[in-house]
């Protein structure tokens, strides 16, 4: 399995704000922010995709977006809402391959993306 970034942040080897963590999942702000809030929900198992997941991922997954919500709902953003985001691959503007959800809060959020 390939190393990233992300697996130096699991594994302490550089720092990183972490904000949430358990024993399946670690939660980090971004170091380029692009929202007030922006936070990175990532599985301590590496997957490298959404597209590599399996159906043995489903309940991970899930727990990767409760985490996300249950953090929006904690730090009190909850109710005037938030985005989470998936990137896959070039395409999808994926630029670190270990699977990660974007948590991002604080301020009007447009639709479509660019
Ligand atoms: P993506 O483009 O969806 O793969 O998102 C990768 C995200 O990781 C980007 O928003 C980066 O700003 C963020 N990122 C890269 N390196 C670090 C790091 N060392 N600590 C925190 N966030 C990082």
């Amino acid at each position: 399995m390939t190393d990233t970034i992300f697996g130096k942040i699991i594994r302490r080897e550089i720092p990183a704000d972490i904000v949430y963590e358990d024993d399946e999942l670690l939660a980090f702000r971004d170091v380029n922010p692009q929202a007030p809030v922006h936070v990175l929900f990532i599985p301590k198992r590496t997957i490298a995709t959404l597209d590599d997941a399996t159906p043995e991922d489903a309940a991970l997954l899930g727990r990767l977006l409760l985490a996300a919500a249950q953090y929006a709902k904690r730090e009190g953003f909850a109710g005037q809402g938030y985005r989470t985001v998936i990137n896959c691959n070039e395409y999808g503007g994926q630029t670190v391959f270990h699977l990660h959800v974007h948590l991002l809060a604080g301020r009007q959020m447009h639709w479509p993306p660019g």
